[in-house]
């Protein structure tokens, strides 16, 4: 395969704390012999196990880069043992753009794995993390929220895996990062996806969804800074106590779980981000945006659970995700 054409400003194999970017040429109209610029800091103390923080793999999800843009002017060498690669922006030019997916190609950064060396912007950029970050890695903690289209009850998670050993590793890493609630994750679309390249090349991989809306909260980036740090002292990398409170588990047994609108509309949420619903419950009515006098649609919850992400925008469009329900659990850490 041919060789990444990004070129790493900052070394990985020195001591001390690297600022620089990730240098990828992309020629273009206002910038003849161009690149993109993709920020990174490397901190690096002894030979230690080597943490991966990324944020805005989509770019409209900001807990992730605040947190992350923080541990960069925080964290100091001393503290640690190994190294923290941290990328804040993942899917740069998307996250210059406020947009989910990049404006240069269109390339939605958790869709494209495992990239091409030769493909588009977005392909070279996932195809410098599959064959150079990645393998450098041992744990891998990769920052989501609902973006500017969905909204969630901050988690973190993990997915069920068939390596069982991997998979309690990873549920480890998740607990530790101690967000209000911990979720089994059910993937509905998971080819292409970053959280899938990781955890195929054995890493321990932990993942968010904090908030969303297309914006950050306090509540949703001390959430963040909390994990992060909590996620590098559980890796032995970052010295100290974790810092604990409770946290609610959550599993997704099934494809029941989602709900998806099958009209376009004017979207009445009945229930809130974290209220309890019951199986046939109403989470959701859908009112025509063409005509007065039409009755609304009912959306009903197909499973008892907790209400845990919602489609946030107050329009709808038929095949949009309107809800999320996550069943309340008490075993996920059982094999931890
Ligand atoms: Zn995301």
């Amino acid at each position: 395969m041919k060789p990444s054409l990004i070129t790493p400003t900052v070394p990985f194999d020195v001591d001390g704390v690297h600022h620089g970017f990730l240098r990828l040429p992309h020629s273009r109209d206002d910038s003849a012999w161009g690149n993109v610029m993709i920020p990174i800091s490397v901190i690096r103390h002894g030979k230690g196990p080597v943490a991966l923080l990324t944020g805005a793999n989509h770019g409209d999800e900001y807990e992730g880069p605040i947190a992350l843009h923080e541990l960069a002017v925080t964290l100091e060498p001393e503290q640690i043992n190994g190294i923290v690669i941290i990328v804040p922006a993942f899917n740069y030019p998307a996250f210059r753009a406020g947009s989910r997916t990049s404006p240069i190609d269109k390339g939605n950064m958790n869709r494209l794995f495992p990239g091409k060396p030769d493909g588009t912007v977005s392909e070279k950029i996932a195809d410098y993390f599959q064959r150079t970050l990645i393998p450098m890695a041992d744990v891998v903690l990769d920052f989501h929220s609902g973006g500017k289209t969905l909204d969630f009850i901050p988690f973190a998670c993990a997915h069920a895996l068939d390596d069982k050993p991997q998979e309690s590793a990873c549920m480890a890493a998740m607990q530790s990062f101690n967000a209000p609630y911990s979720m089994k994750l059910l993937e509905i679309d998971n080819v292409g996806m970053y959280d899938t390249a990781v955890e195929a090349q054995g890493k321990v991989f932990v993942s968010t969804e904090l908030g969303g809306g297309g914006t950050a909260t306090a509540r949703s980036v001390g959430i963040a800074r909390k994990g992060v740090r909590n996620l590098l002292k559980h890796a032995g990398i970052l010295s100290g106590e974790l810092e604990l409170s409770a946290t609610v588990q959550l599993d997704m047994p099934d494809g029941d779980c989602y709900v998806f609108a099958q009209h376009d509309g004017l979207l009445e949420p009945t229930v809130d981000l974290g209220e309890p619903v019951a199986a046939g419950e109403v989470i959701a009515r859908v009112w025509s945006i063409q005509r007065n006098g039409t009755p609304p649609l009912a959306y009903h919850a197909k499973r008892s659970g907790i209400l845990a992400a919602r489609h946030f925008p107050g329009l709808v469009h038929t095949g949009d995700c309107v809800a999320v329900i996550a069943v309340v659990v008490d075993d996920l850490f059982d094999n931890v």
